[in-house]
């Protein structure tokens, strides 16, 4: 596996793979990696002739009372990791190098990243969006794989691609999930013993509510009161900052679900912030 920090050594040995007709598969991630992670890997290497994983810890999309600083790094397991999956490229840059003083460019996708995760993180989906671009030009994939874990980011990736003309496919793959459901995150790392075992019931809830859907509950209000009924049930749930089901292409609340919804949740736990989500269809597909 070859390892680059400077993004424009990256991006020509890119274009040299490229000249030589040879596809390029992007995962970006944010290090301290486990199967969640490597799934994508996985997908990228089945599709493409070289795949990119990229570590960076992206300081734009964090707020200023959130985990930037404490944000969990482990570049030696993380490089161990993506050799053994056969990763070609690591790259690892510096904030210095992606963000030089003084820049002042950044890209956003106005209203789908004010709802859900973005009406309780002013600015991260700007953060988000502008690296991904920035990543995406740097280093020039035909495909690029992310979790269906953070569904709102895939959608304002998918929407920023088409709407900035980048023709670089979107590839999102499913959520991996621990053997009692919970969502792998780098973020589990911070709970104690008892918010571990306290976070199953964010799995436990989707289920749930995804049953419901099936036996014909469409009225989005009861969907949501089964939710937070369980989730409040929980005394280890400090807040539960949403938890509903959203249109899966505008992200936006219905009063009744009509073919596919997605059912999201995000809360705290201690001082963790956990999402998940699941992508449910009525019975009926909506007609
Ligand atoms: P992160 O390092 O948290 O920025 O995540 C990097 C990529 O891995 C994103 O596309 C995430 O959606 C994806 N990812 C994170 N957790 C999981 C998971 N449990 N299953 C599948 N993909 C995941």
């Amino acid at each position: 596996m070859e390892l680059i920090r400077i993004p424009r050594i990256i991006h020509q040995t890119s274009r040299e793979h490229l000249l030589r007709s040879k596809s390029i598969g992007f995962v970006p991630t944010m290090g301290t990696l486990h199967e969640g992670h490597l799934s994508l890997v996985r997908m990228s290497k089945k599709e493409n002739d070289v795949t990119v994983v990229s570590i960076f810890v992206n300081p734009k999309q964090f707020g200023p009372s959130e985990d930037f600083c404490k944000y969990p790094r482990d570049i030696g397991g993380d490089t161990a990791k993506l050799e053994d999956a056969g990763v070609d490229i690591l790259f690892l840059p510096d904030d210095s190098l992606m963000y030089p003083e003084g820049s002042s460019t950044h890209v956003e996708v106005e209203e789908l990243s004010d709802r859900l995760c973005g009406f309780f993180r002013p600015g991260h989906f700007r953060g988000v969006a502008t690296v991904v671009v920035k990543l995406f030009n740097i280093v020039i994939p035909v495909r690029a794989y992310f979790g269906q874990k953070d569904f709102q980011q895939t959608v304002i990736i998918k929407r920023l691609v088409k709407e900035l003309d980048m023709g670089i496919d979107v590839v999102v793959c499913p959520t991996l999930r621990e053997e009692d459901g919970l969502a792998m995150s780098s973020r589990n790392l911070y709970l104690s013993v008892e918010e571990r075992k306290a976070a199953t019931v964010i799995y436990r809830t989707l289920v749930e509510a995804s049953s419901a859907v099936k036996n014909g509950i469409i009225e989005v209000e009861k969907i949501k009161d089964i939710m937070l009924g369980m989730l409040r049930s929980e005394p280890l749930v400090k807040e539960v900052q949403y938890c509903s089901a959203f249109d899966t292409g505008t992200l936006i609340e219905p009063e009744r679900i009509k073919g596919e919804a997605l059912l999201a949740i995000a809360l705290q736990i201690g001082n963790t912030r956990l999402i998940d989500n699941m992508v449910v269809t009525t019975e009926n597909g909506g007609r």
